[in-house]
């Protein structure tokens, strides 16, 4: 007999394992996934391109309705799970009925942090992180309209982008002295600056929100320094936390996120969680790369092999507002570290690598992002890069077939 898995969540992580494991151990277990949205798994990066347009909410599909089908995999979606019992290996589902299981995978990924300012509850303060939330945009602020953006990272410049290129007037306001600081070392966040100031969108760096302000609906938004921006819509990104309240009521360890060991298991045996909504080694990721390493690892062990999870190098490969972003490892660079810069502004290129003891430990690539993935893998790796050094700023095709640099004697 099959053993009855449920994977709470039908995001990516639970698509991905979905996939991984059916390759590996179908007909092993009965699998129900339980998915709170109304749809199937979709393409969650894809989101600003379907704001701005580009593509169709319909297209961001991961898997088709057969493909799930043909797995006989059981799809419960527009239906939220409410309670865990570990003892009694039950899922509690919203419509009132129960789902018994021997194994379940935690996949709720994050929710937005709403910060704790006057005049969140207005109407026209919107976050962004599903597709309701772009109706919701759409809604509220059309082409024209003036939409203020609180947070310069990742999201919220692709909430920018989409806005923009829908046509709505864009303002962002970041906190930070620089636009995604924790992806991007100064000289590539200015030069991202200008490359989204060049789309129509104003940035407005050093901007603490004091409150948004309007009488029925949003009418602007104050900075602490008393600086006031008009706004018919406000979109808040300034970031996630982990979706874990479901794991903390049925007792199980939560940090940041749903704590799992190297097993990808939680406190609680034969309970596991990935994604985002996990917390291993201490860290949270926000991306979707690192949900995938866990989606697989987790299929593997379920399949029977003895596999772990190490951790994941942060990585980021992004199209930000249409522009190439790449970065990966320790790009800032600690005390006793090298760097080999590569910088022409005409081009809109710029490289940075970061090198310690002979081995490429960090490297930010603004523009020409293609040998990213290869960078990733020699920082993962740890490979000795010093044969290659001289060319290693140009890319693979140049740097493996270099011959080796001459050392200038110190
Ligand atoms: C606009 C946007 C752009 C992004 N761009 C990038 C990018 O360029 N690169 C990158 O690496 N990452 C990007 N990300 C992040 C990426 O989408 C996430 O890392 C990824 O989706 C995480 O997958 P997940 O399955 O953990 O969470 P999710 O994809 O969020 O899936 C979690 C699912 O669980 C459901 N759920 C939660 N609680 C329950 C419950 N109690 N019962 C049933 N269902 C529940 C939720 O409704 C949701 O559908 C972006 C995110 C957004 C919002």
């Amino acid at each position: 007999m099959s053993e009855p898995l449920v994977v709470i969540g039908n995001g990516m992580a639970a698509a991905r394992f979905a996939d991984e494991l059916s390759k590996r151990a179908l007909g092993r277990y009965a699998i129900a996934v339980v998915g709170e949205e109304p749809r199937l798994a979709y393409n969650r990066v894809l989101l600003s391109s379907v704001l701005a347009g580009e593509v169709a909410s319909s297209e961001i599909e991961l898997k088709p309705q057969a493909w799930w089908r043909d797995r006989g995999i059981t799809l419960r979606y527009g239906c939220r799970a409410t309670a865990i019992d570990p003892q009694a290996r039950t899922v509690a589902l919203a419509d009132g009925r129960s789902l018994p299981f021997s194994r379940l995978v935690l996949a709720t990924g994050s929710l937005p942090i709403r910060p704790q300012i006057p005049g969140m509850g207005l109407p026209g303060v919107i976050t962004f992180r599903d597709i309701n939330d772009i109706w919701t945009i759409w809604h509220r602020a059309g082409a024209g309209d003036r939409v203020v953006v609180i947070g310069g990272g990742l999201l919220g410049l692709e909430a920018a982008y989409g806005l923009a290129k829908a046509g709505a007037r864009v303002t962002v306001l970041h906190l930070m002295d620089r636009l995604m600081e924790r992806q991007l070392d100064a000289q590539a966040a200015r030069m991202l600056q200008r490359a989204v100031e060049r789309k129509g969108i104003e940035i407005v760096l050093e901007a603490d929100t004091a409150e948004i302000s309007g009488a029925h609906r949003v009418e602007g938004v104050t900075l602490k320094d008393g600086r006031t921006i008009a706004a018919d819509a406000v979109v808040v990104a300034i970031g996630i936390r982990a979706n874990a309240d479901l794991a903390r009521d049925a007792g199980i360890a939560v940090k940041r996120g749903i704590v799992v060991d190297d097993a990808l298991e939680t406190s609680s045996a034969g309970i596991h969680a990935i994604g985002e909504c996990a917390e291993h080694r201490g860290i949270c990721y926000g991306l979707v790369e690192p949900a995938h390493e866990q989606a697989r690892v987790l299929a593997d062990r379920l399949a029977g092999r003895d596999v772990h999870y190490a951790g994941s190098v942060l990585a980021t490969n992004l199209k930000v507002s249409g522009v190439n972003v790449f970065s990966a490892g320790d790009f800032l660079g600690a005390d006793g570290t090298e760097e080999i810069l590569l910088s022409d502004p005409g081009l809109g290129v710029y490289k940075k690598l970061v090198i310690a003891d002979g081995r490429l430990v960090g490297a930010v690539l603004f523009g020409d992002t293609a040998d990213g993935l290869w960078y990733l893998e020699l920082i993962r790796s740890g490979a000795d890069i010093e044969s290659m050094r001289n060319d290693l700023a140009f890319g693979r095709a140049l740097a493996e077939h270099a011959p080796a640099p001459t050392r200038l004697a110190a």
